[in-house]
């Protein structure tokens, strides 16, 4: 299981996910807490974010581990924005370990990272004629999901739809998911835990990036959604 975080709200920098916190993404990558499969997420990482100077988020993915990339540090303190995204990997068994297969994915302004694993037969379908970039089973749920948002659902709906028929053909499927847009937020708990935590905006994170009391369980089965008008939990 990777570890995943997401930022919306006023502007922070990536090391808000990564290396400020005790318990951020750098300390996820060797020393999870609440990770029920695997041990460490080693296997890569990739951070993402909007800057006004591109209609596309900017995306860094590495398949090494996190604390392996000495110029992160830097990178991370002056990438600032108001929606961030942040993830470590722990590839799953026959899964490729190389950058095309790491969270987070893409699609025009939309990123995704999936915390889990799932039977790639369960998404196949789902993900449309084109050959997604990589044969991990993460990258065509992306495909599925960036297929659902091309048509017009929104990104909860898209989420729900490709969670739910996943999770019926594959009922072993740990299907936490999560994305943005730049100005939204959606995630899904679906196998694996999920918290989230309210400051000057919302956090959203695999497990609490810190010590604070705020950090609320969603319940498993449950959809995020956040946005400049708020948070809603709700069931899947
Ligand atoms: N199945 C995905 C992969 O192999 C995600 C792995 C995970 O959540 N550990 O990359």
């Amino acid at each position: 299981m990777c570890r995943h975080a997401a930022w919306l709200g006023a502007p922070r920098t990536l090391a808000s996910l990564i290396h400020e916190p005790g318990q951020g993404l750098l300390r996820q990558s060797y020393a999870p807490r609440l990770q029920r499969h695997g041990m460490i997420n080693a296997d890569g990482f990739g951070v993402g974010w909007y800057d006004p100077a591109r209609a596309e988020p900017v995306r860094y993915r590495r398949a090494i581990p996190l604390w392996a990339d000495a110029n992160l540090p830097a990178l991370a303190q002056v990438a600032r924005s108001g929606c961030l995204l942040a993830a470590v990997r722990s590839a799953s068994d026959g899964m490729p370990v190389e950058e095309s297969a790491t969270a987070p994915f893409a699609d025009g302004p939309w990123l995704l990272s999936h915390n889990g694993r799932v039977a790639r037969e369960a998404v196949r379908e789902l993900a449309g004629d084109g050959a997604p970039e990589s044969p991990c089973d993460s990258a065509w749920v992306a495909a599925a999901v960036f297929l659902r948002r091309r048509a017009g659902l929104t990104l909860g709906a898209a989420l729900t739809e490709v969670v739910r028929h996943a999770g019926a053909k594959d009922p072993e499927g740990r299907l936490n998911l999560l994305a943005c847009d730049g100005g939204s937020l959606a995630a899904t708990a679906w196998g694996d835990t999920l918290f989230l935590i309210l400051d000057d905006g919302v956090l959203v994170a695999s497990e609490p990036l810190d010590d604070r009391p705020g950090w609320q369980a969603v319940p498993d089965r449950s959809l995020v959604l956040a946005s400049s008008g708020g948070v809603r939990v709700q069931p899947l």
